[in-house]
């Protein structure tokens, strides 16, 4: 929630009402409402006492802290959301995805684990990949640990996690991979031993085995001067992870309860071994507010899934999701290739795209900018019509590049096949099927009238 400037106000020399212009604001409140804002440094006003001051600072702090993990394009930032329910404005920040290897797996299984790290998914303009690798000590020997994270270094530029029991061991990893800027994970166990030796500002994440633990935990790495911080709640079930991910958002968030006013980490591994279990979870975890999920492996067919399930909760409900107002070819279309029109709301295009790939047929594929509503919506705002249609074929040379001249609209607006006829002179207008999957029947029989035709 916004700080409001006659909070700020109210802490403020003589009350607010000081005015004396020397921070360039010809006013106290001007001053206050520039603070919140973020346009302006608190100590441009050098009348505040050192009481008041931490009393703003406190108050301007996001409710839950922005933390970066990792270094480069790879990097990962989580945290600084903003509201309880998507609906209300936007995630902002989407989970990170980790992948664990554990030292203990055979290297065959590194190797295997570490190539997945370079899978991509291109979907809604946007490739998606795995962010980080949670390096997982589990044989209890340092050196072999060590070899792990030079591998895992060398390999990819993923952010990294350190997860070791043994302080020694954790302490060597982070001293190899610092300029990584890798999340430490810690414990009650081995924290002290731990933190004296980290930067100030390195990112940790306090593990524990209960909210309560956690709080603990992170009251005390704060006060050793760590700022970065991550909790990881010890959920160990469905119904865990949620309530555990929804009391801190809302401790966080709705009562400003600083402890806790940090991103989350969700550990997989920690519930199950069975990976489409951890999927599910995983999808779970999207949902409710981690800011980085750890799988202990994944397949194709699953981190597909997992990177839509984080597109789509990520998306901006306030814009609708558009693919480029453009003509494209499917299966090397040529002049012989069927014409098909719809909009560019990027729902609409990959459901039709994808089926016109299945049928392996040549086909242009005429996207018009409806500004991202679908068919029916379109039209019924007077956005896809025959007037805008026809523009769109006139304005990208569909003439010229088949030899048939025909279109085929979608079959929720058969209605427009005579006005667009009108609009388009020597233009036979097909009426299409409605729904995306009969797409690959219908363009079979309509080559098979066309070649019975000829
Ligand atoms: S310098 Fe401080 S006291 Fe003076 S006007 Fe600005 S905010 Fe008010």
């Amino acid at each position: 929630m916004p700080v409001k400037a006659s909070d700020i106000q109210k802490l403020l020399p003589e009350n607010g009402k000081k005015n004396c212009k020397e921070c360039g604001l010809a006013t106290c409140f001007a001053f206050a409402m520039k603070l919140a804002n973020a346009g302006i440094a608190l100590e441009k006003c050098s009348y505040l006492s050192l009481d008041s001051k931490a009393q703003i600072e406190d108050m301007l702090q996001p409710p839950i802290r922005q933390v970066k993990i990792g270094q480069g394009p790879r990097q990962v930032v989580i945290g600084a959301e903003e509201v309880m329910y998507r609906h209300q404005k936007t995630f902002l920040q989407p989970p990170g995805l980790a992948l664990q290897i554990a030292d203990g797996e055979s290297e065959e299984i590194w190797g295997n684990k570490l190539a997945k790290l370079a899978w991509q998914y291109d979907r809604l303009d946007k490739i998606s990949r795995f962010d980080l690798v949670a390096l997982h000590c589990t044989s209890g020997d340092s050196s072999r640990y060590h070899k792990l994270v030079e591998r895992t270094l060398a390999e990819t530029d993923a952010g990294l996690i350190l997860m070791a029991d043994e302080p020694g061991c954790l302490l060597a990893a982070y001293e190899a991979s610092k300029n990584r800027n890798p999340l430490v994970c810690v414990t009650a166990e081995n924290y002290t031993q731990v933190v004296p030796n980290l930067d100030k500002s390195a990112a940790v994440c306090a593990r524990a085995k209960s909210l309560e633990t956690l709080a603990d935990l992170s009251g005390k790495l704060k006060e050793m001067g760590l700022e970065n911080l991550v909790l990881e709640p010890g959920s160990r079930t469905l119904p865990d992870l949620v309530r555990d991910q929804t009391i801190i958002r809302r401790a966080s968030l709705l009562h400003k309860f600083r402890t806790l006013g940090y991103p989350t980490l969700f550990y997989g591994p920690a519930v199950t071994s069975d990976i489409d279990t951890q999927l599910l979870l995983a999808s779970a975890g999207i949902a409710r507010y981690a800011g980085i999920i750890v799988l202990d492996d994944v397949s194709p067919a699953g981190f597909e899934t997992l990177l839509t399930v984080r597109q789509d909760i990520y998306t901006d409900p306030r814009v609708a999701p558009t693919v480029e107002s453009k003509v494209y070819s499917f299966n090397e279309a040529d002049e012989s290739a069927a014409v098909l029109v719809t909009t560019n709301f990027a729902l609409t295009y990959y459901a039709v795209a994808g089926e016109t790939e299945n049928s392996k047929l040549p086909v242009y594929l005429l996207c018009q900018d409806t500004g991202g509503l679908c068919v029916l919506a379109a039209w019924s705002t007077g956005k896809f019509v025959p007037e805008t249609i026809a523009e769109m074929v006139k304005k990208q040379s569909l003439a010229d590049k088949v030899t048939h001249k025909q279109l085929i609209l979608p079959g929720y607006v058969a209605r427009l096949k005579g006005d667009l006829e009108d609009e388009l002179p020597g233009w036979e207008i097909l009426v299409g099927p409605r729904e995306a999957t009969d797409l690959p029947k219908y363009l079979h029989e309509l080559k098979k009238r066309r070649n019975s035709v000829a």
